[in-house]
């Protein structure tokens, strides 16, 4: 299983995930011209795509869904909640899924899991080929048990590392989208996202991304070390997912 990031933050979000013949497209929060262009940076073409999975409906991960969707016919899985928040011309091509139960699309395993975050049904999950699991989790507020158990010896993570608190606080956001944006229902800061990493087991794990971090209110040089210590590794072993670039084709291997 291979996967890669097309670019990550409040500007856009969209991330690959790749096994077999079989490739998803997790969000698409750039136009559908951006989000071609950003594949074939990766050396991928969008007609191999084989479905888009959709997190949530807020702009920085639905933007170029529907156009990307209709011009490839791709098939476009999401909750109720969140289908219910897609336009209209998409209907034919959603796939409804319980954010409770694992479906496949062909050769990749989908584990959805509910994450407290202010949408109508938004999910995060563990995508699994069998043999290795990758946790995908942005966009909420807080942790759960339940995701705590969901991503408990994954082999990969790509972590939301939103925000310093202290970067926020003092940064020129106004009251009430600092309050958005740390409050249980917003994005996870530095500190709760190392917490989980410290209270999950990590014993499997390949690969470590931070994600979605807020170009305003935090730097990789704040994120880097804190997860460093939470996991006990090398600062140059913790990986960082750019608003502009991504990052590149990563991939899980057998030892
Ligand atoms: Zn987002
Ligand atoms: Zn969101």
């Amino acid at each position: 299983m291979r996967f890669a990031s097309l670019g990550s933050g409040s500007r856009g979000n969209a991330t690959i995930i790749s096994h077999g013949k079989t490739t998803v497209l997790v969000d698409c929060g750039f136009s559908a011209r951006e989000t071609e262009k950003r594949l074939q940076r990766i050396a991928f073409d969008a007609s191999e795509l084989s479905a888009i999975v959709v997190t949530h409906e807020h702009a920085d991960h639905i933007n170029g869904v529907r156009v990307l969707a209709r011009k490839y016919q791709l098939p476009v899985y999401a909750t109720a909640g969140t289908a219910g928040c897609l336009t209209a011309d998409v209907f034919d091509l959603i796939h409804e899924f319980s954010c409770h139960e694992t479906f496949s699309i062909a050769d990749i395993e989908v584990t959805p899991f509910p994450v407290p975050h202010d949408a109508r049904e938004p999910s995060q999950f563990v995508f699994s080929n069998g043999l290795h699991r990758l946790g995908l989790l942005t966009d909420l507020g807080m942790t759960t048990p339940v995701i705590e158990q969901a991503l408990t010896l994954c082999d990969a993570l790509l972590l939301e590392a939103n925000h310093d608190m202290t970067m926020l606080d003092s940064g020129d956001y106004p009251d009430h989208l600092k309050y958005r944006v740390s409050g249980r229902l917003g994005h996870l800061n530095n500190v709760q996202s190392a917490k989980l990493l410290e209270k999950i087991d990590t014993s499997r794990l390949q690969h470590i991304v931070a994600m979605h971090l807020s170009e305003k209110n935090n730097s990789p040089n704040i994120v880097a070390p804190l997860f460093a210590e939470a996991l006990n590794c090398e600062q140059s072993w913790i990986g960082l997912a750019e608003q502009e670039t991504g990052f590149d084709w990563r991939e899980l291997t057998t030892s």
